[in-house]
């Protein structure tokens, strides 16, 4: 398996795609609330992309037999787990909302996602993305050069293990393509798979389900949701491997500016 080791001045080119995609991401953490419709929040993050001179990632995307993903953002709400499109639906208090997003800078990309509560959620869905959260933290801990990806999904599987892990959707490499290799499942064995080697640039991002791991696709051949109905929370960064400690490409810190308890679940 081909895996595309970066130069410096690629890094470079891709700290700054993280960059703009945890600022697109904070953009619109700030116009999250009930009423506002999820292709609103599109919308902003569109124009806020193409301000600073750079491209959406998902509009346009496609796959085999799918009409071109429409959005900038995937905008998946409550059992909805990736993937949902931007549309009429005005958010409501108690929502679990998870955007995603995805830009095109200067011929690299960046790839990041958050899980947001709109208010009060349940207290099971608090330690969901608690859980899918902090499972994050724990595979990106694992990135280090030497490891295998294994080591990653065993990292972000263990933390969650109560739950349900999507096993049919997985992180990726990323550069100048959206999608490169190596997947990052978010299951799997310690020591086993790709090797990690300095110069890799990975996406992390467990998918996580109240309940089992089954996910449906529905008829417009995007929207990917829980086969049983619970709710589901997804975390993504970008992340560098290197000789030393991982490096984070993308940023939670705009989002976490700008959002206040109870309108997002906190976390430590
Ligand atoms: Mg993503
Ligand atoms: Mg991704």
């Amino acid at each position: 398996m081909m895996v595309r080791l970066k130069s410096q001045r690629e890094l470079d080119r891709l700290r700054a795609s993280g960059e703009l995609v945890g600022r697109t991401l904070g953009e619109v953490a700030r116009y999250l609330e009930p009423g506002v419709t999820t292709l609103e929040l599109d919308r902003e993050a569109e124009r806020f992309v193409r301000q600073n001179d750079a491209e959406p990632a998902f509009k346009g995307y496609t796959m085999p037999g799918l009409k071109p993903f429409p959005g900038t953002l995937c905008v998946s709400v409550n059992d909805v787990v990736v993937h949902g499109i931007p549309g009429a639906y005005k958010l409501r208090e108690g929502d679990v909302v998870s955007i995603d997003c995805g830009v095109r800078l200067d011929g690299y990309f960046g790839d990041s996602a958050y899980t947001f509560a709109l208010g009060q959620i349940t207290v099971a869905e608090q330690a969901l993305c608690q859980a899918a959260y902090e499972a994050l933290y724990r595979g990106v801990g694992a990135a280090v050069s030497g490891n295998r990806v294994g080591d990653i999904s065993h990292a972000v599987a263990t933390r969650c293990a109560r739950y349900g892990v999507v096993r049919d959707l997985a992180g990726h490499g990323i550069g100048r393509e959206l999608h490169e290799k190596p997947q990052i499942p978010n299951y799997g064995r310690p020591g086993r798979g790709t090797l990690l080697r300095t110069g890799a640039t990975i996406c992390i991002e467990p998918m996580i389900n109240l309940g089992t791991h089954a996910v449906t696709t529905s008829a417009d051949g995007w929207t990917v949701r829980t086969a049983d109905g619970t709710t589901s929370a997804h975390y993504e960064h970008m992340v560098a491997i290197s000789d030393g400690d991982p490096e984070i490409l993308t940023t939670f810190s705009y989002i976490e500016d700008v959002i206040e308890p109870p309108y997002i679940v906190t976390h430590g």
